[in-house]
């Protein structure tokens, strides 16, 4: 059987058909509508698109499953509000696609569904499990014995949003000194620009100006790891999970990421050093493809 995942961003839907073991059969990628009113109308024509470009019948699916980026309700399978969508609130999404297809639909918010997606991909069992991933902001989602801490809202695991700094640097959120602030792909670029960089500053080119050997980059990653580790610390001190997954298309740096993170996680997390066991931390497996797949495993969470 397959599942169908669909992935709510604020600027793409992104779907596809996904074996039940995460292997895609085939994506598509259709810009989200300005008015998010449309969303579950268009969710249907990708959905169509997809079932006939694959010569699947409603039969063939298992599930659909939904992440949007913002608030809903799982059980009820409603959107409650996405901020970055307009007129993205209560919207009753899992019933208008459930009455459409005939196909059992569920509903969850995009970090969750991508931490799902990276636990259910994992090489090694784990009970409890962390993802972060760090892009724009810094998100997340939280796995305790196999299933997504969701919350009331469908939106815990925002651990983007811890203080690392008291009245440090103002958040989206409306505090100061929050971890997404230092520890996201937006923050490293900030610090470059702060240590001098111009030009066209980005995450991938502060990597590539330390490729070629550049001090100055080396001293800005330096530090904006170091942020990074401080937050993932955290953590695995909170939550002492088996695994942590860091994602974000950053993450495609591996070891020059990991290996600091590791390194300073195991010197100073008051769980590893003292119990002999140690968090693995590791790199994302999916990607890009973390939403969609996740999402396609909603329905092992009901
Ligand atoms: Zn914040």
């Amino acid at each position: 059987m397959k599942n169908i995942g669909i992935d709510v961003g604020g600027t793409f839907i992104k779907a596809a058909v996904v074996e039940r073991g995460g292997k895609i059969v085939l994506s598509s990628k259709t810009p989200t509508p300005k008015n998010g009113e449309a969303i579950p109308e268009k969710t249907v024509e990708i959905i169509e698109e997809l079932l006939e470009k694959t010569s699947l019948g409603t039969n063939d699916i298992e599930s659909i499953g939904i992440g949007v980026p913002g608030v809903c309700d799982s059980k009820k399978g409603i959107i409650v509000n996405c901020p970055n969508i307009e007129n993205c609130k209560e919207i009753a999404i899992c019933e208008y696609l459930e009455k459409k297809f005939g196909i059992k639909t569920y509903l969850d918010n995009d970090a969750n569904c991508a931490a799902l997606g990276e636990y259910l991909v994992s090489d090694e069992k784990c009970d409890s499990f962390v993802f972060v991933t760090l892009g724009t902001g810094v998100g997340g989602g939280i796995i305790i014995n196999g299933k997504i801490l969701r919350g009331i809202n469908s939106a815990a695991g925002e651990v983007g949003h811890i203080v690392l700094k008291k009245d440090g640097e103002k958040c989206n959120c409306g505090r100061r000194g929050c971890w997404e602030r230092y520890a996201s792909v937006t923050a490293l670029v900030r610090q470059g620009k702060r240590a001098g960089m111009t030009g066209n500053v980005s995450g991938r080119s502060i990597f590539a100006d330390l490729a070629r050997g550049s001090v100055k980059a080396r001293e800005v990653i330096d530090g904006w790891l170091s942020y990074v580790a401080e937050g993932i610390c955290d953590l695995v001190n909170i939550f002492q999970p088996d695994e942590i997954v860091i994602g974000g298309g950053i993450s495609r740096e591996g070891d020059i990421i990991l290996n600091p993170i590791k390194k300073f996680t195991e010197a100073h997390s008051i769980t590893d050093n003292r119990y002999g066991k140690n968090t693995r931390i590791k790199i994302s497996r999916l990607f890009n493809d973390a939403g969609v797949v996740g999402a396609s495993f909603l329905y092992t969470q009901n």
